[in-house]
């Protein structure tokens, strides 16, 4: 049975190449210092919200430097301070969740966190300014709870350090089946992302470049 997340589905409209990379050839993923900065800040997240100490060791990041180092401590603390302030006491955190789409394929997703008043909240660890709204997700995460139960949902988002708040009507458009149907139908994985974030944010930048995707960064970054 094919097993596919929010974050699968994301990958797949990010690069289909990269898709394949993660979830076809299963290639390890080499955590670049963008990665590794939300890692950190979940992970301190993670930890306030079981009660432990937020002092978790760094992940081994290559190319990590005192910048960003500064950058994660004072993000993770800009969000630790929006949860303080909340009032609203946890119900339940990490909880992992799955649910058979046909017979063929599961949906499965993680949550970040679940507040009281059925709230489902996800965070997101932003460096740029960029579309922070991502109701795809949202909408997955809609598809793996029971229904009727009213839930709401947010996403945390730093750099603006918002709270952005979704209704079920708000998500219920997001057509993420098609998405799904796509990858069933094998498209065309090799199609890549022309974009100069490349470099940046994707994992598999040194094999996509020795895959002869040069031309593309070549003009991108
Ligand atoms: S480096 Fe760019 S083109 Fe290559 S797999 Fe990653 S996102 Fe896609």
């Amino acid at each position: 049975m094919l097993r596919l997340s929010p974050t699968a589905i994301n990958s797949f409209l990010w690069c289909h190449k990269q898709y394949w990379y993660r979830y076809i050839e299963k290639q390890p993923m080499i955590t670049n210092a963008s990665m590794g900065r939300g890692l950190y800040v979940h992970s301190m997240i993670e930890a306030y919200l079981k009660g432990e100490s937020i002092d978790v060791p760094l992940p081994a990041i290559q190319q990590w430097d005192d910048k960003d180092y500064e950058w994660v401590m004072d993000t993770a603390q800009d969000i630790l301070d929006i949860i303080k302030t909340m009032y609203i006491p946890v119900k339940f955190t990490e909880l992992e969740l799955s649910r058979p789409l046909n017979r063929n394929i599961e949906i499965v997703g993680k949550i970040d966190l679940i507040l009281k008043n059925n709230i489902i909240v996800d965070f997101k660890v932003l460096e740029e300014m960029k579309d922070t709204r991502n109701p795809l997700q949202l909408s997955m995460y809609q598809f793996l709870f029971p229904e009727g139960q009213g839930w709401e949902y947010w996403h945390f988002t730093t750099q603006t350090y918002k709270v952005l708040s979704y209704l079920r009507e708000e998500i219920e458009s997001v057509d993420w089946r098609k998405v799904v149907d796509d990858i069933i139908k094998e498209v065309d994985f090799e199609k890549r992302k022309n974009k100069r974030w490349c470099k940046k944010y994707c994992s598999y930048y040194n094999l996509c470049i020795k895959g002869g995707a040069n031309d593309l960064h070549s003009k991108g970054s």
